[in-house]
């Protein structure tokens, strides 16, 4: 049935009419005021139908669907899934073009003496989560005006959930009519930054915390949302927030909604919001203690202390445009995403989503990643950065010669290296914390943003400690500098070292995967497939190369167990294996005698444990 068709569709299309008559207001003013209605009834099908009233003057209009989406930091709207697009002036129907070298840009003439014009469209597989859930990314159900400041252009919005669904976000409820939902006016921008998530099993949590906050959950079914705290996920979040409070000071939201579904079908992902982030974790991830403790750094905090770090405060470069057309800088990733890389780290571990051993795993991982990279002594960091999104979904084949999205990573260890410095130039007086609550706290605001450049770091990190941290950074991200990021762990009172235990937070997100890195130089997927070599290790020297199959192990057939035992004990110093490349089976001899090798960290005798200070929580004191 075409939704135009929908006796339910009409009833939308008669409210969202009266809406707009409402609120339409004097002929002249500046700014256009829309209403959006998004019918997501039959979100199951994977399918929205959207219904826009937009105010319009006669003559010329470009209409654009988002481009840039925040957070995701590049050109990632999902245009290929906008359809079947109609504009109408009353009942006339107008005719569109896309606009041939900007895609996202729509072309409408709007006629003489029209004020108002319909838009319809559908919204294809975007937002459901399963046939129990959705998450409604307002960016993939707009199209806007082009030309009016996001910050200006006001929306009116409504959603029509599935009968019985519940929906959680941070935008404010006008009313409710059935499975129709109806939002106060807001901003293009602030609907951009609050999604809606929703589901016919859903609770709402609040959480204990010195902020106002609420945990809102969805799952696949009533068990999963009701044994959703079995793990103490409401203790370990509320302890979240206050360790938010200690660390930041101030907050830019009235109250924090931390959106996060629990299903198969999307078991990690996530993306910052000022006032409602949202998190995904496996079908009933949070009443597992070993799902929080993998998600609780990399995705739960992660996601949330962006607030701060990435929504709040934002590289003005990748803040320059009015509207979601771009393009934008991305650079300064370094310290959006990998200075909360190591915010995220602190504040999992000081809230108790994992233990300080898990965080010095986690150190241990990186760390050896970035020594055992080829690309560094031709790469800068700050390359990773500016190349960004298109970094996302690479195949790790010859990760350590392309570099992928080390700007997190290794950001992260360059920010620790900060932190000890400062710990060390005041005597243990002043942390990095003191920075991030000027930096990011500043004072209580509303969700806003307030853009800042390089030297405003640089700056402001100076008045904390005086120090020359413009050179700091130079050297460490935007030079080539091939000397592994491993300084800051050592000030810390730690540093890494090799041994035949395997990496537990490595091992947590790749279960399945056979990790030589450091010992013949390879990873292997369950199957056997190489999923990456390491230049100038025994398995490179040997001749092997990423996508090959390994079929079977010193006469073995192959699995990660068999591998483990010839690398544990090679016979006379090789390790032969047999491998299928396209239609060639080859044989090839591994030289190697150093055992099982796996990174962590040993603390240094006599050396002062900033990091157990580091990683240990902290409690509010105002300034
Ligand atoms: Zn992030």
């Amino acid at each position: 049935m075409s939704p135009m068709l929908s006796p339910k569709y009409l009833v939308v299309i008669l409210i969202a009419v009266v809406l707009v008559a409402t609120i339409a207001g004097a002929q002249d003013a500046p700014t256009p005021v829309m209403t959006l209605v998004v019918d997501e009834t039959q979100a199951a099908r994977r399918i929205a139908f959207v219904h826009e009233e937009i105010r319009v003057r006669p003559g010329m209009l470009t209409l654009a669907y988002p481009q840039w989406i925040p957070g995701e930091h590049g050109p990632t709207g999902p245009i290929q899934e906008f359809a079947v697009l109609r504009v109408h002036a009353g009942d006339a129907t107008l005719p569109w073009t896309r606009d041939p070298e900007k895609i996202f840009s729509i072309h409408v003439e709007v006629p003489a003496n029209t004020g108002r014009i319909t838009v319809d469209f559908d919204t294809l597989l975007e937002n459901t989560i399963s046939d129990h859930q959705l998450l409604a990314a307002w960016n993939s159900v707009v199209l806007y005006p082009l030309g009016v400041d996001k910050r200006e252009l006001m929306i009116e919005p409504s959603i029509l959930l599935p009968p019985h669904w519940q929906q959680g976000s941070s935008l404010r409820v006008t009313s409710q009519v059935g499975s129709r939902v109806n939002f106060a006016p807001v901003s293009l921008e602030r609907l951009i930054d609050s999604p809606v998530l929703a589901g016919e099993f859903l609770r709402t949590v609040p959480l204990t915390s010195s902020w106002p906050a609420e945990l809102d959950i969805t799952g696949d079914s009533q068990a999963a949302v009701d044994k959703a705290d079995d793990a103490h996920a409401v203790t370990l979040f509320s302890q979240l927030i206050d360790q938010d409070r200690a660390m930041f000071g101030f907050r830019h939201w009235s109250t924090m909604h931390l959106l996060v579904s629990q299903s198969e079908g999307r078991p990690f992902d996530g993306l910052e919001h000022e006032d409602s982030p949202y998190c995904a974790v496996g079908d009933a991830g949070l009443s597992q203690k070993d799902e929080l403790e993998k998600f609780g750094w990399l995705l739960l905090a992660h996601e949330q202390s962006h607030s701060w770090d990435g929504k709040y405060r934002r590289p003005a470069e990748l803040y320059s445009k009015p509207d979601y057309q771009g393009p934008e800088r991305t650079s300064l990733l370094w310290v959006y995403e990998g200075l909360n890389e190591y915010i995220g780290l602190m504040l999992a571990t000081r809230a108790g989503f994992n233990d300080q051993a898990f965080a010095h795993d986690y150190l241990a991982s990186m760390a050896a990643i970035f020594s055992h990279q080829p690309a560094r002594a031709t790469t800068p960091l700050v390359d990773t950065a500016t190349e960004d999104w298109v970094l996302r979904t690479v195949d790790p084949a010859w990760s350590s010669l392309r570099r992928g999205q080390d700007y997190y990573d290794e950001g992260a260890l360059i920010w620790l290296r900060a932190d000890t410095l400062i710990r060390e130039q005041s005597h243990d007086r002043l942390t990095l914390d003191d920075f991030l609550r000027s930096f990011f706290g500043q004072h209580d605001t509303e969700p806003i943003v307030a853009p800042y450049t390089r030297e405003d770091v640089e700056a402001s990190l100076s008045a904390i400690s005086k120090f020359d941290w413009h050179t700091f950074f130079e050297t460490r991200v935007y030079q080539v500098n091939s000397k592994p990021p491993t300084d800051g762990i050592e000030a810390a009172g730690w540093r890494v070292v090799y041994n035949e235990t395997p990496n537990k937070a490595y091992a947590s997100w790749f279960r399945d995967v056979y990790d030589g890195s450091y010992s013949i130089g390879i990873v292997v997927k369950k199957d056997g497939t190489i999923s990456d070599v390491l230049p100038g290790t025994p398995a490179y020297d040997a001749g092997l190369g990423p996508h090959m199959t390994i079929l079977a192990v010193d006469g073995r057939v192959y699995s990660g167990d068999v591998l483990n035992e010839s690398v544990a004990h090679p016979r006379s110093g090789k390790i032969s294996v047999l491998v299928r490349n396209f239609d060639s089976v080859e044989s090839h001899d591994i030289s190697y005698a150093g055992g099982v090798r796996y990174p962590h960290l040993e603390q240094i005798s006599g050396s002062h444990d900033y990091l157990g200070e580091i990683l240990a929580p902290r409690r509010y004191k105002e300034h």
